[in-house]
């Protein structure tokens, strides 16, 4: 039983509400999806095959808090739920990054999940799953990418029509370099709009590097 994994290290959380925050990061290859503003590409098909045992002792070298599982999309491997059991079994703080295209209900459910919502100009948005919006609990969290004025208004609509500011806190975030934090801050304050604008906080720590952080 092996996953293939892209990269595992140790970071500072860059999104999230744990932004800021020291974390594991375990990289698993490959995605169902091809988002136009995707900067995680080289995840698409890079990558070696890895036991569970194998991915824990790694983690375990970082001595870490809590660790991500990310992507590329996770859960495309039938592997990921045992080993994002074997995390929490642990004791780390364990949290999911996924695109929200798939089911998450089978999800161990002491993970914190971070799913996407895809907006339009992602050209993703039509494999948007609704159905998960109900499994979402306080403890999850819902990401919108937003590049265009479009986009923020599917997020506005979307935000309200599934009552997710009672459900989970709601992170938007500026696609770069399509949009600046500043008009997206601007729209979201304009509107009173109640959510967090994200801002990828490893970019702007490491400038330049893309993989490892
Ligand atoms: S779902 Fe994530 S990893 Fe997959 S293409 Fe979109 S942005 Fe990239």
């Amino acid at each position: 039983m092996s996953l293939q994994v892209c990269e595992i290290f140790f970071s500072l959380q860059g999104e999230s509400t744990r932004a800021g925050m020291p974390c594991a990061f375990v990289r698993l290859t490959g995605c169902n999806l091809h988002c136009r503003w995707c900067d995680t590409r080289y995840a698409w098909d890079e990558g070696r095959p890895e036991s569970i045992e194998q991915i824990l002792r790694h983690v375990r070298a970082f001595r870490p808090r809590r660790v991500e599982v990310t992507g590329g999309e996770p859960l495309i491997q039938g592997e990921t739920l045992a080993l994002l059991k074997a995390l929490c079994d642990e004791g780390y703080e364990t949290l999911l990054e996924t695109n929200g295209s798939l089911d998450i209900l089978p999800v161990d459910r002491r993970v914190i999940r971070i799913m996407d919502v895809k907006c339009p100009s992602s050209g993703c948005h039509e494999h948007n799953r609704w159905d998960n919006i109900p499994a979402l609990t306080a403890r999850d969290e819902v990401k919108f990418v937003i590049a265009t004025a479009e986009d923020y208004a599917f997020a506005r609509r979307t935000v309200a029509s599934h009552h997710l500011l009672g459900k989970c806190p709601v992170i938007f975030s500026p696609a770069a370099p399509a949009l600046a934090a500043e008009h997206l801050a601007q729209w979201i304050l304009s509107d009173r709009l109640d959510v967090r604008l994200g801002l990828q906080l490893h970019k702007i720590i490491w400038p330049g590097r893309d993989r490892g952080v």
